[in-house]
């Protein structure tokens, strides 16, 4: 097909941000890194390498996800406690706050509650920013890696997939058949994963993590939530996924609850208040 003549002019227009974010009420940080100075533990669990683990997060505590043992990706999916069809929602965070979230960025739940779930509070992956080729950490492109399109590309049934992870973990963590379970997981935050798109294709790509033992996302809990986590077949997501191929680790999730009167002037955030009549 030949190009129109004006192609050039149509290609340097000037693109503008889709949603501004200056008008989005901004969360507290400072009140949220110094509560998190007086947190102390109130639970943990272990998730071992190609399985996924739940763990409870009140409002108002924070969730540390940690590496601990050798550089590890982790696909997290966050839902409302009392009410899991209120789950994360990737692809409006994406549009809000970009392709990968740090501190400061929010985690928004789904239509049609569209609030924020989650404060990222501290990420000691922040310095990385966004590299020569395009690429940062904790993406929130990527979907889970999954079985059925391993079928669709390899033509093998691999059943350690982050998908068939968290729909196990849930389903334990909530006595919920898998088939009950599988369709109440969605599109993660892929924790610690280094991704972009190719410049030259645009295809989503993935490099080995930068993260190093010590290395923790810290997540503040506007709302009461469950959170259930995959540490990835990928590993560090360098070379391939969805096999029992790369070198996995361990992950650690921990609660930490702030010292009493150390969130003053913070309060969970409300479901959103558009009135649903839809023009009706
Ligand atoms: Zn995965």
């Amino acid at each position: 097909m030949a190009e129109p003549r004006d192609a050039a002019a149509r290609r340097a227009i000037k693109p503008v941000i889709c949603y501004p974010t200056d008008t989005l009420p901004k969360p507290s940080l400072s009140l949220y890194q110094d509560a998190a100075r007086t947190a102390t533990k109130v639970s943990e669990i272990i998730v071992s390498p190609r399985e996924a683990a739940s763990i409870d997060v009140p409002a108002g505590h924070f969730l540390k996800i940690s590496c601990i043992d050798g550089p590890q990706v982790g696909d997290l999916n966050l839902f409302n406690s009392a009410n899991l069809t209120e789950r994360f929602f990737s692809g409006k965070t994406r549009a809000l706050h970009g392709t990968h979230v740090t501190t400061g960025d929010q985690l928004w739940s789904c239509f049609p509650y569209l609030r924020p779930m989650a404060t990222v509070s501290n990420d000691t992956l922040g310095w990385y920013g966004i590299d020569e080729f395009g690429g940062s950490v904790h993406d929130v492109i990527g979907t889970r890696c999954d079985p059925y399109t391993g079928k669709v590309l390899g033509g093998t049934d691999y059943h350690h997939c982050c998908h068939s992870n968290l729909t196990r973990a849930l389903s334990d963590a909530r006595g919920l058949s898998l088939q009950e379970a599988e369709p109440l997981v969605h599109d993660v935050l892929n924790v610690f994963m280094c991704t972009g798109f190719t410049r030259d294709t645009g295809q989503y790509f993935m490099k080995a993590s930068p993260v190093r033992p010590g290395d923790y996302l810290e997540l503040f809990a506007e709302i009461d939530l469950l959170a259930v986590m995959s540490a990835c077949p990928g590993g560090d997501c360098g070379s391939e996924h969805s096999s029992d191929t790369a070198a996995c680790h361990p992950m650690l999730m921990e609660v930490w609850k702030p010292a009493e009167g150390s969130l003053q002037g913070w309060s969970s955030p409300p479901l959103n208040s558009y009135d649903r009549t839809h023009g009706r």
